[in-house]
Protein backbone atom coordinates (compact mmCIF):
# COMPACT_ATOMS: atom_id res chain seq x y z
CA UNK A 1 0.00 0.00 0.00
CA UNK A 2 0.98 3.64 -0.94
CA UNK A 3 0.94 4.96 2.45
CA UNK A 4 2.95 2.01 4.40
CA UNK A 5 5.64 2.99 1.39
CA UNK A 6 5.81 6.53 2.34
CA UNK A 7 5.41 6.38 5.99
CA UNK A 8 8.15 9.11 6.98
CA UNK A 9 8.14 12.47 6.59
CA UNK A 10 7.38 12.87 2.81
CA UNK A 11 6.06 10.71 0.27
CA UNK A 12 9.49 11.13 -2.01
CA UNK A 13 13.13 11.48 -0.97
CA UNK A 14 12.71 13.96 -3.78
CA UNK A 15 10.69 16.64 -2.01
CA UNK A 16 13.81 16.79 0.30
CA UNK A 17 16.65 17.31 -2.13
CA UNK A 18 18.67 20.44 -1.75
CA UNK A 19 18.45 22.97 -4.71
CA UNK A 20 21.64 21.77 -6.44
CA UNK A 21 20.69 18.18 -6.56
CA UNK A 22 16.73 18.90 -7.95
CA UNK A 23 18.33 21.21 -10.40
CA UNK A 24 20.71 18.41 -11.69
CA UNK A 25 17.44 16.17 -11.66
CA UNK A 26 14.66 18.13 -13.35
CA UNK A 27 17.63 19.38 -15.98
CA UNK A 28 18.72 15.53 -17.45
CA UNK A 29 14.74 14.90 -17.46
CA UNK A 30 14.18 18.13 -19.39
CA UNK A 31 17.13 16.92 -21.62
CA UNK A 32 15.85 13.61 -22.10
CA UNK A 33 12.36 14.65 -23.01
CA UNK A 34 13.49 17.17 -25.67
CA UNK A 35 15.82 14.54 -27.39
CA UNK A 36 12.97 11.87 -27.46
CA UNK A 37 10.47 14.64 -28.80
CA UNK A 38 12.42 15.78 -31.50
CA UNK A 39 13.15 12.63 -33.05
CA UNK A 40 10.31 11.01 -32.58
CA UNK A 41 7.05 13.79 -32.16
CA UNK A 42 6.31 15.48 -36.06
CA UNK A 43 5.05 18.06 -34.20
CA UNK A 44 8.10 19.69 -32.60
CA UNK A 45 10.15 19.93 -36.19
CA UNK A 46 12.07 23.14 -35.64
CA UNK A 47 10.11 24.20 -32.38
CA UNK A 48 12.97 22.67 -30.44
CA UNK A 49 15.66 24.62 -31.94
CA UNK A 50 15.73 27.14 -28.96
CA UNK A 51 16.06 24.80 -26.68
CA UNK A 52 19.41 25.49 -24.33
CA UNK A 53 20.07 22.79 -21.93
CA UNK A 54 22.49 25.12 -19.72
CA UNK A 55 20.63 28.20 -19.53
CA UNK A 56 18.74 29.42 -16.26
CA UNK A 57 15.35 29.21 -18.48
CA UNK A 58 16.18 26.47 -21.56
CA UNK A 59 13.53 26.84 -22.98
CA UNK A 60 13.43 30.76 -23.28
CA UNK A 61 13.22 30.27 -26.78
CA UNK A 62 10.68 27.45 -27.69
CA UNK A 63 7.48 28.53 -28.37
CA UNK A 64 4.24 28.03 -26.43
CA UNK A 65 1.86 25.40 -27.43
CA UNK A 66 -2.44 26.21 -26.22
CA UNK A 67 -4.91 24.12 -26.76
CA UNK A 68 -5.92 24.42 -30.44
CA UNK A 69 -2.30 22.84 -31.04
CA UNK A 70 -3.50 19.55 -29.35
CA UNK A 71 -6.92 19.66 -31.22
CA UNK A 72 -4.52 19.55 -34.53
CA UNK A 73 -1.96 17.63 -33.14
CA UNK A 74 -3.51 14.56 -31.03
CA UNK A 75 -6.30 12.34 -32.54
CA UNK A 76 -8.86 12.39 -33.93
CA UNK A 77 -7.33 16.06 -35.30
CA UNK A 78 -4.31 14.83 -36.26
CA UNK A 79 -1.40 12.67 -35.16
CA UNK A 80 1.67 14.30 -35.13
CA UNK A 81 2.37 14.67 -31.48
CA UNK A 82 2.28 10.45 -31.36
CA UNK A 83 5.57 9.31 -31.05
CA UNK A 84 4.34 5.79 -31.26
CA UNK A 85 2.20 2.99 -32.98
CA UNK A 86 1.37 1.50 -30.18
CA UNK A 87 -2.70 2.05 -29.26
CA UNK A 88 -2.01 1.10 -25.16
CA UNK A 89 -3.47 4.26 -23.93
CA UNK A 90 -6.61 6.06 -22.60
CA UNK A 91 -8.29 8.62 -24.61
CA UNK A 92 -10.04 11.40 -22.22
CA UNK A 93 -11.56 14.35 -22.86
CA UNK A 94 -10.28 18.27 -22.23
CA UNK A 95 -12.59 20.22 -23.62
CA UNK A 96 -15.30 20.68 -26.38
CA UNK A 97 -18.09 18.76 -25.73
CA UNK A 98 -19.36 19.64 -29.27
CA UNK A 99 -17.48 19.19 -32.66
CA UNK A 100 -14.22 17.70 -32.89
CA UNK A 101 -13.55 16.91 -28.57
CA UNK A 102 -9.82 18.04 -27.81
CA UNK A 103 -8.00 14.68 -26.36
CA UNK A 104 -5.44 13.81 -24.22
CA UNK A 105 -3.98 10.38 -24.01
CA UNK A 106 -2.34 8.77 -21.22
CA UNK A 107 -0.12 5.60 -21.46
CA UNK A 108 -1.38 3.12 -19.06
CA UNK A 109 2.16 3.35 -17.08
CA UNK A 110 1.44 6.71 -17.04
CA UNK A 111 -1.82 6.54 -15.16
CA UNK A 112 0.06 4.25 -12.70
CA UNK A 113 2.65 7.14 -12.07
CA UNK A 114 -0.19 10.03 -12.15
CA UNK A 115 -1.58 8.25 -9.09
CA UNK A 116 1.76 7.99 -7.19
CA UNK A 117 1.65 11.78 -7.81
CA UNK A 118 -1.83 12.21 -6.54
CA UNK A 119 -0.65 9.98 -3.65
CA UNK A 120 2.18 12.31 -2.75
CA UNK A 121 -0.17 15.36 -2.66
CA UNK A 122 -2.60 13.33 -0.39
CA UNK A 123 -0.02 12.16 1.79
CA UNK A 124 1.30 16.08 1.93
CA UNK A 125 -2.17 17.41 3.49
CA UNK A 126 -2.32 14.50 6.00
CA UNK A 127 -4.99 11.94 4.19
CA UNK A 128 -4.79 8.77 6.32
CA UNK A 129 -5.33 5.14 5.61
CA UNK A 130 -8.07 5.03 8.10
CA UNK A 131 -9.81 7.86 6.40
CA UNK A 132 -13.30 6.75 4.93
CA UNK A 133 -13.03 9.12 1.31
CA UNK A 134 -16.28 9.84 -0.39
CA UNK A 135 -15.05 10.23 -4.35
CA UNK A 136 -17.58 13.14 -5.52
CA UNK A 137 -15.35 13.97 -8.76
CA UNK A 138 -16.94 14.09 -11.85
CA UNK A 139 -17.62 10.87 -14.07
CA UNK A 140 -17.87 9.59 -17.22
CA UNK A 141 -17.73 11.70 -21.32
CA UNK A 142 -13.93 10.35 -20.95
CA UNK A 143 -13.76 12.47 -17.82
CA UNK A 144 -9.90 11.92 -15.79
CA UNK A 145 -10.19 13.10 -12.44
CA UNK A 146 -12.97 10.11 -11.11
CA UNK A 147 -11.03 7.68 -12.84
CA UNK A 148 -7.63 7.99 -11.00
CA UNK A 149 -9.00 8.79 -7.74
CA UNK A 150 -10.61 6.16 -7.21
CA UNK A 151 -7.48 3.99 -8.22
CA UNK A 152 -5.82 6.22 -5.70
CA UNK A 153 -7.57 5.32 -2.90
CA UNK A 154 -7.43 1.65 -3.23
CA UNK A 155 -3.63 1.83 -3.59
CA UNK A 156 -2.96 4.31 -0.56
CA UNK A 157 -5.53 1.82 1.33
CA UNK A 158 -8.64 4.06 2.28
CA UNK A 159 -12.08 3.37 2.80
CA UNK A 160 -13.51 4.27 -0.36
CA UNK A 161 -16.86 5.73 -1.94
CA UNK A 162 -17.25 6.02 -5.55
CA UNK A 163 -19.79 8.45 -5.19
CA UNK A 164 -18.78 10.56 -8.55
CA UNK A 165 -20.71 13.88 -9.39
CA UNK A 166 -24.02 12.16 -9.96
CA UNK A 167 -25.23 10.97 -6.98
CA UNK A 168 -28.04 12.15 -4.97
CA UNK A 169 -27.25 14.30 -1.70
CA UNK A 170 -30.15 11.93 0.57
CA UNK A 171 -28.28 9.08 -0.81
CA UNK A 172 -25.21 10.54 0.18
CA UNK A 173 -26.56 11.04 3.33
CA UNK A 174 -27.41 7.72 3.87
CA UNK A 175 -24.10 6.46 3.37
CA UNK A 176 -21.98 8.61 4.96
CA UNK A 177 -24.02 8.30 8.11
CA UNK A 178 -24.12 4.76 8.43
CA UNK A 179 -20.01 3.98 7.66
CA UNK A 180 -19.51 7.30 9.07
CA UNK A 181 -17.32 9.03 6.55
CA UNK A 182 -15.58 11.42 7.51
CA UNK A 183 -13.70 13.09 4.40
CA UNK A 184 -15.19 14.47 0.74
CA UNK A 185 -12.61 14.60 -1.99
CA UNK A 186 -13.76 16.41 -5.37
CA UNK A 187 -14.77 19.78 -7.36
CA UNK A 188 -14.99 21.99 -4.82
CA UNK A 189 -18.84 23.52 -5.77
CA UNK A 190 -19.83 19.69 -5.87
CA UNK A 191 -18.55 19.33 -2.48
CA UNK A 192 -20.05 22.43 -1.01
CA UNK A 193 -23.57 21.85 -2.78
CA UNK A 194 -23.75 18.29 -1.84
CA UNK A 195 -23.07 19.75 2.04
CA UNK A 196 -25.63 22.09 1.49
CA UNK A 197 -28.44 19.79 -0.25
CA UNK A 198 -27.80 17.71 3.17
CA UNK A 199 -27.97 20.52 5.83
CA UNK A 200 -31.62 21.86 3.69
CA UNK A 201 -32.98 18.32 4.28
CA UNK A 202 -33.00 18.87 8.01
CA UNK A 203 -29.43 17.12 8.40
CA UNK A 204 -26.60 19.04 10.91
CA UNK A 205 -23.58 18.04 10.57
CA UNK A 206 -21.38 20.02 12.50
CA UNK A 207 -23.10 17.48 14.77
CA UNK A 208 -23.85 14.94 12.71
CA UNK A 209 -21.65 12.50 10.96
CA UNK A 210 -18.68 15.28 10.91
CA UNK A 211 -16.92 16.13 7.54
CA UNK A 212 -13.59 16.84 9.05
CA UNK A 213 -11.98 16.75 5.82
CA UNK A 214 -12.38 18.44 2.57
CA UNK A 215 -9.91 17.56 -0.43
CA UNK A 216 -10.82 19.63 -3.20
CA UNK A 217 -9.86 20.79 -6.53
CA UNK A 218 -10.51 21.90 -10.27
CA UNK A 219 -10.95 25.43 -9.53
CA UNK A 220 -9.88 28.14 -6.31
CA UNK A 221 -12.06 27.84 -2.90
CA UNK A 222 -12.88 31.05 -2.29
CA UNK A 223 -12.92 33.03 1.73
CA UNK A 224 -16.43 32.86 1.60
CA UNK A 225 -16.97 29.45 1.11
CA UNK A 226 -14.09 28.09 3.25
CA UNK A 227 -15.69 29.87 5.84
CA UNK A 228 -18.85 28.12 5.42
CA UNK A 229 -17.13 25.10 5.37
CA UNK A 230 -15.93 25.92 8.72
CA UNK A 231 -18.67 27.21 10.60
CA UNK A 232 -21.54 25.66 9.21
CA UNK A 233 -20.06 22.41 8.56
CA UNK A 234 -17.28 21.87 11.00
CA UNK A 235 -14.64 20.94 8.28
CA UNK A 236 -11.40 21.21 10.25
CA UNK A 237 -9.10 20.62 7.21
CA UNK A 238 -9.79 22.48 3.56
CA UNK A 239 -7.07 21.60 1.37
CA UNK A 240 -5.71 20.94 -2.32
CA UNK A 241 -3.78 17.43 -2.40
CA UNK A 242 -3.29 18.08 -6.50
CA UNK A 243 -3.35 20.97 -8.78
CA UNK A 244 -2.35 20.17 -12.57
CA UNK A 245 -4.78 20.16 -16.01
CA UNK A 246 -5.33 17.08 -17.72
CA UNK A 247 -3.70 18.73 -20.79
CA UNK A 248 -0.48 18.44 -18.91
CA UNK A 249 0.43 16.63 -15.68
CA UNK A 250 0.27 17.49 -11.96
CA UNK A 251 1.98 20.80 -11.62
CA UNK A 252 1.70 21.13 -7.48
CA UNK A 253 0.44 19.87 -4.49
CA UNK A 254 -0.26 21.58 -0.85
CA UNK A 255 0.91 20.63 1.96
CA UNK A 256 -0.57 21.23 5.84
CA UNK A 257 1.39 24.60 6.39
CA UNK A 258 0.38 25.97 3.17
CA UNK A 259 -2.43 28.77 2.77
CA UNK A 260 -4.89 28.52 0.27
CA UNK A 261 -3.78 29.09 -3.10
CA UNK A 262 0.06 27.98 -2.29
CA UNK A 263 0.95 24.78 -4.06
CA UNK A 264 4.64 23.28 -3.75
CA UNK A 265 5.65 22.73 -7.70
CA UNK A 266 6.12 18.73 -8.32
CA UNK A 267 10.10 19.81 -9.93
CA UNK A 268 10.83 16.14 -10.67
CA UNK A 269 7.47 15.73 -12.90
CA UNK A 270 6.74 19.01 -14.08
CA UNK A 271 9.05 21.83 -15.41
CA UNK A 272 7.07 24.94 -14.69
CA UNK A 273 7.59 28.50 -15.42
CA UNK A 274 6.07 31.83 -14.73
CA UNK A 275 6.09 34.31 -17.66
CA UNK A 276 5.81 38.16 -17.90
CA UNK A 277 3.89 37.96 -21.26
CA UNK A 278 4.06 41.86 -22.11
CA UNK A 279 7.56 42.10 -21.19
CA UNK A 280 8.42 38.66 -22.58
CA UNK A 281 10.83 37.60 -19.90
CA UNK A 282 10.64 35.37 -16.97
CA UNK A 283 9.06 36.60 -13.84
CA UNK A 284 11.07 37.22 -10.99
CA UNK A 285 10.00 36.33 -7.15
CA UNK A 286 6.94 37.43 -6.39
CA UNK A 287 5.44 38.32 -9.46
CA UNK A 288 2.68 37.89 -11.42
CA UNK A 289 2.65 36.20 -14.67
CA UNK A 290 1.43 33.27 -16.42
CA UNK A 291 1.82 29.81 -15.91
CA UNK A 292 3.68 27.53 -18.51
CA UNK A 293 4.18 23.87 -17.43
CA UNK A 294 6.32 21.32 -19.15
CA UNK A 295 5.46 17.81 -18.02
CA UNK A 296 8.77 15.64 -17.93
CA UNK A 297 7.18 11.90 -17.84
CA UNK A 298 4.65 12.12 -20.83
CA UNK A 299 6.46 10.48 -23.69
CA UNK A 300 3.33 9.60 -25.62
CA UNK A 301 2.46 13.07 -26.59
CA UNK A 302 5.31 14.89 -24.90
CA UNK A 303 3.97 18.62 -24.08
CA UNK A 304 6.21 21.09 -24.04
CA UNK A 305 5.65 24.74 -23.00
CA UNK A 306 1.95 24.60 -22.30
CA UNK A 307 0.52 28.09 -21.59
CA UNK A 308 -1.75 26.62 -19.06
CA UNK A 309 -3.86 29.52 -18.90
CA UNK A 310 -3.63 30.42 -15.08
CA UNK A 311 -1.68 33.24 -13.20
CA UNK A 312 0.50 32.13 -10.58
CA UNK A 313 3.65 33.74 -9.17
CA UNK A 314 6.62 32.14 -7.49
CA UNK A 315 7.03 32.38 -3.44
CA UNK A 316 10.66 32.21 -1.96
CA UNK A 317 11.46 31.24 1.60
CA UNK A 318 10.79 27.53 3.08
CA UNK A 319 7.52 26.02 3.93
CA UNK A 320 7.57 24.75 7.52
CA UNK A 321 6.97 21.37 6.69
CA UNK A 322 10.34 21.07 5.20
CA UNK A 323 9.96 20.03 1.96
CA UNK A 324 12.29 21.72 -0.39
CA UNK A 325 9.85 22.19 -3.52
CA UNK A 326 9.61 25.73 -4.73
CA UNK A 327 6.36 27.12 -3.86
CA UNK A 328 3.96 29.29 -5.90
CA UNK A 329 0.74 31.21 -5.08
CA UNK A 330 -2.17 30.64 -8.24
CA UNK A 331 -3.93 33.52 -8.29
CA UNK A 332 -6.80 32.29 -10.86
CA UNK A 333 -7.88 31.74 -14.17
CA UNK A 334 -6.12 34.45 -16.39
CA UNK A 335 -9.26 35.01 -18.50
CA UNK A 336 -11.50 35.84 -15.47
CA UNK A 337 -11.80 39.53 -15.91
CA UNK A 338 -14.32 41.08 -17.94
CA UNK A 339 -13.52 44.29 -19.61
CA UNK A 340 -16.63 46.56 -18.71
CA UNK A 341 -16.28 49.66 -20.71
CA UNK A 342 -12.83 50.65 -19.87
CA UNK A 343 -12.48 49.23 -16.75
CA UNK A 344 -11.71 45.54 -15.70
CA UNK A 345 -13.59 43.82 -13.19
CA UNK A 346 -11.56 40.87 -11.71
CA UNK A 347 -14.02 37.75 -10.43
CA UNK A 348 -11.33 37.86 -7.06
CA UNK A 349 -12.27 41.70 -6.42
CA UNK A 350 -15.97 40.44 -6.91
CA UNK A 351 -15.16 37.48 -4.31
CA UNK A 352 -13.49 39.99 -1.87
CA UNK A 353 -16.96 42.58 -2.00
CA UNK A 354 -19.50 40.22 -1.28
CA UNK A 355 -17.16 38.42 1.96
CA UNK A 356 -17.78 41.84 3.07
CA UNK A 357 -21.49 41.68 3.53
CA UNK A 358 -23.50 39.13 5.68
CA UNK A 359 -26.06 36.95 4.22
CA UNK A 360 -23.97 36.03 1.00
CA UNK A 361 -22.13 33.03 0.03
CA UNK A 362 -18.73 32.57 -2.58
CA UNK A 363 -21.34 31.17 -5.22
CA UNK A 364 -21.25 33.80 -7.64
CA UNK A 365 -21.08 34.58 -11.56
CA UNK A 366 -20.14 37.96 -13.50
CA UNK A 367 -21.44 38.35 -16.94
CA UNK A 368 -21.01 40.90 -19.70
CA UNK A 369 -23.66 41.82 -21.52
CA UNK A 370 -24.16 43.91 -25.00
CA UNK A 371 -27.81 45.78 -24.73
CA UNK A 372 -27.88 48.64 -27.24
CA UNK A 373 -24.25 48.70 -28.11
CA UNK A 374 -22.83 49.44 -24.00
CA UNK A 375 -21.61 46.84 -21.83
CA UNK A 376 -23.55 46.07 -18.87
CA UNK A 377 -22.06 43.99 -15.82
CA UNK A 378 -24.24 41.70 -13.93
CA UNK A 379 -23.18 40.09 -10.99
CA UNK A 380 -25.51 36.94 -9.83
CA UNK A 381 -24.67 35.77 -5.85
CA UNK A 382 -26.75 32.84 -4.17
CA UNK A 383 -27.79 33.00 -0.44
CA UNK A 384 -28.90 31.05 2.06
CA UNK A 385 -30.83 33.75 3.37
CA UNK A 386 -34.94 33.90 2.84
CA UNK A 387 -36.02 35.52 -0.55
CA UNK A 388 -37.75 38.60 1.27
CA UNK A 389 -33.95 40.22 2.15
CA UNK A 390 -32.67 39.30 -1.33
CA UNK A 391 -33.13 43.09 -2.58
CA UNK A 392 -31.77 44.36 0.10
CA UNK A 393 -28.66 42.15 0.21
CA UNK A 394 -28.49 43.28 -3.80
CA UNK A 395 -28.32 46.51 -2.14
CA UNK A 396 -25.68 46.50 0.05
CA UNK A 397 -23.30 44.53 -2.27
CA UNK A 398 -23.89 47.25 -5.23
CA UNK A 399 -23.05 49.84 -2.56
CA UNK A 400 -20.27 48.20 -1.79
CA UNK A 401 -19.01 47.10 -5.20
CA UNK A 402 -19.63 51.16 -5.99
CA UNK A 403 -17.32 52.61 -3.12
CA UNK A 404 -14.87 50.52 -3.90
CA UNK A 405 -15.17 50.70 -7.66
CA UNK A 406 -15.48 54.81 -8.54
CA UNK A 407 -14.15 54.25 -11.76
CA UNK A 408 -16.94 52.51 -12.41
CA UNK A 409 -19.58 54.66 -10.80
CA UNK A 410 -18.03 57.29 -13.08
CA UNK A 411 -18.41 55.38 -16.14
CA UNK A 412 -22.31 54.48 -15.27
CA UNK A 413 -22.41 58.37 -14.44
CA UNK A 414 -20.93 59.20 -18.32
CA UNK A 415 -23.41 56.79 -19.50
CA UNK A 416 -20.47 54.66 -21.53
CA UNK A 417 -21.81 51.59 -19.84
CA UNK A 418 -25.39 50.42 -17.96
CA UNK A 419 -25.26 50.38 -14.31
CA UNK A 420 -24.38 47.60 -12.67
CA UNK A 421 -27.27 44.51 -12.07
CA UNK A 422 -27.25 42.00 -9.07
CA UNK A 423 -29.51 39.52 -8.73
CA UNK A 424 -29.35 37.60 -5.70
CA UNK A 425 -30.80 33.48 -6.02
CA UNK A 426 -31.59 30.75 -3.18
CA UNK A 427 -28.43 28.31 -3.02
CA UNK A 428 -27.96 25.85 -6.04
CA UNK A 429 -29.69 27.90 -8.39
CA UNK A 430 -26.51 29.60 -10.60
CA UNK A 431 -25.45 27.84 -13.74
CA UNK A 432 -23.44 24.69 -13.59
CA UNK A 433 -21.53 22.90 -16.00
CA UNK A 434 -23.47 19.83 -16.56
CA UNK A 435 -20.24 17.56 -17.05
CA UNK A 436 -18.47 18.32 -14.14
CA UNK A 437 -20.51 20.40 -11.74
CA UNK A 438 -18.46 23.44 -11.88
CA UNK A 439 -19.99 26.26 -11.39
CA UNK A 440 -19.94 28.79 -14.19
CA UNK A 441 -17.99 31.67 -12.84
CA UNK A 442 -17.39 34.35 -15.68
CA UNK A 443 -18.82 34.64 -19.06
CA UNK A 444 -18.53 37.03 -21.29
CA UNK A 445 -20.02 38.18 -24.51
CA UNK A 446 -19.71 35.38 -27.48
ZN1 LIG B 1 5.01 22.61 2.73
Amino acid sequence: MMYEKAHGPFFHEFEAFDDDRRTVFWRKRLADLVAHSRAKAPFYGERLGGYDAGAEHPLSNVPTMGASDLRTAVPPGGRSLLTSESTGFTVFQSGGTTGVPKTTLFTHTELEEINQLNGRGFYATGLLPSDRVGNFWAVGGLYMTFIHMNRMLQQYGNMNFPFSNHTPSDFVYNVANLFKINCFSGIASVVLNTLREIEAQGHHLATGFGVEKVYYGGEHLYEADRKELREKFGVKTILAPGYGTVDTWYIGYQCTETPAGVFHAHEDQCYSEIFNEDETRHCNLGEVGMLYATPLVRFLTPVIRYRVGDKARWLGGECACGRKTRRFELLGRGDDVLRIGYDSVDYNGVQEVALKIPGLSGSIQMEKRREEGKDRLVIRIESPAPAENFAGLAENFEQEFLSLRPSFREFVKKGSVWPLAVDILPLGTLERNSRTGKLIRVKDVV
